[in-house]
């Protein structure tokens, strides 16, 4: 496997896999540009070390139609500023236009090239489409690590015609070395936190989960359907029926594995889903009728905090109430300082998934973790135990 440090440059043209799908505003101005930042460190490897830079990227769903909307040219400017050069632009990401730009192109350049999504190909995994890409350059790195988990032209088929030249970027880089720490090489004890609102969409992780970790720690709407299989009244709560059945099946398993499952003594209820509702305090499975759980109560951030200060490798991956709501924050603020204090005490924590990110954020702890995976779809496939196809392709 060829590495990104140590690899020689010189005199190099090299196609990077970049993930600039950031958002726009009506004007087009980006209203968060994280994505092409965490770009920077691989793209000035390249460049500065005698390559040059030929970058692709999508940017939002334009499915197979060239739609100006939808234009990369939108963040030259931003990008030019951000690596402190001008930066060249194709109109096309492959023919003519983008041929000659790259033969011209010198040691020290960078080209961005239009859209790949304005090709229906890019997201079949066309052969000829991925050909066409690779022919711009003499070596592939992948740097987009939240579009690994798909079997795109520019993700996946493009790596086979470098047989040699390929390589992750930094981010992929950081990425795996994260995931690893929280998949495969762990430090014990180890908890992970799942929330949110629905075991359907997580149900798959947390089966994998349970082959790895020693406790699991449930919260959020999830809960519910955990604590009503487990007999409990969760009053108007939000619930999934059809997975009450599955719940023992995940007990079983957790045993099997000698694994802890730790739910919510207490409940903050509402007595509608509302930022304005009224709040009161129940046992967990003592919920009233015409209330719904919509955070954990104190005695949970009690219990939560000690599994999560007494763990050397910790995950977390959805809130555990609706921390938008700020009566219905606090669960979710608590949990975030736990595993801020445990980090500071030497463990390893990774958090991941758009909506723990985001609370990180609003709370101010996202520099108090080990690590903040940005990958969404591409983390969550990880964490099921599925292999990426973008990430198999660099290794094959
Ligand atoms: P997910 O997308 O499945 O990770 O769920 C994230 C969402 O779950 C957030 O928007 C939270 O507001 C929501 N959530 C967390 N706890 C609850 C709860 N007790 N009831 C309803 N929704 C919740």
């Amino acid at each position: 496997m060829k590495k990104i440090k140590e690899f020689d440059f010189s005199n190099k043209k090299v196609i990077i896999r970049v993930d600039f799908n950031v958002p726009l505003n009506e004007n087009f101005e980006i209203t968060d540009d994280s994505r092409m930042r965490a770009a920077v460190p691989t793209i000035k490897q390249v460049i500065e070390n005698g390559g040059s830079a030929i970058l692709i990227s999508h940017l939002g769903r334009p499915k197979g139609q060239v739609n100006p909307k939808y234009s990369l040219k939108h963040i030259v400017p931003h990008l030019s500023d951000l690596l402190g050069i001008s930066i060249k632009f194709s109109t096309d990401c492959i023919g003519e236009e983008a041929t000659k730009m790259s033969n011209e192109l010198k040691a020290g350049e960078v080209l961005l090239l239009e859209n790949l999504r304005f090709y229906n190909e890019e997201e079949k995994g066309d052969e000829d489409f991925s050909k066409k890409l690779a022919d711009l350059a003499d070596v592939y790195i992948n740097d987009a690590f939240g579009t690994a988990h798909r079997a795109h032209a520019s993700t996946t088929i493009i790596a086979k015609f470098f047989p040699v030249n390929k390589m992750f970027g930094y981010i992929m880089d950081s990425e795996l070395e994260s995931l690893n720490k929280v998949m495969k090489d762990v430090q014990r004890p180890y908890t992970a936190i799942i929330g949110g609102s629905k075991v359907s969409t997580k149900i798959t992780i947390i089966e994998n989960l349970l082959t790895k970790v020693d406790n699991l720690i449930i919260g959020g709407g999830m809960s519910f359907t955990f604590v009503k299989a487990n007999g409990g009244n969760i009053g108007n709560s939000l619930v999934e029926e059809d997975f009450i059945e599955q719940i023992p099946k995940i007990y079983e398993l957790a045993k099997k594995n000698n694994v802890k499952i730790y739910l919510p003594v207490d409940s903050l209820n509402g007595d509608k889903f509302d930022k304005d509702a009224q709040v009161t305090l129940s046992e967990i499975d003592k919920i009233p009728d015409d209330r719904m759980g919509l955070d954990v109560g104190p005695k949970t951030n009690t219990l939560f905090e000690e599994v999560i200060t007494n763990s050397k490798t910790i995950l977390w991956n959805g809130p555990v109430g609706v921390f938008e709501f700020e009566k219905f924050a606090t669960g979710t603020k608590e949990l975030g300082n736990a595993i801020a204090k445990a980090t500071k005490n030497g463990a390893f924590s990774l958090v991941g998934g758009g909506d723990s990110v985001a609370a990180l954020t609003k709370f101010n702890l996202a520099d108090q973790v080990s690590y903040v995976s940005t990958g969404g779809g591409a983390m969550l496939e990880y964490m099921e135990g599925k292999e990426l196809p973008g990430i198999k392709a660099i290794f094959e």
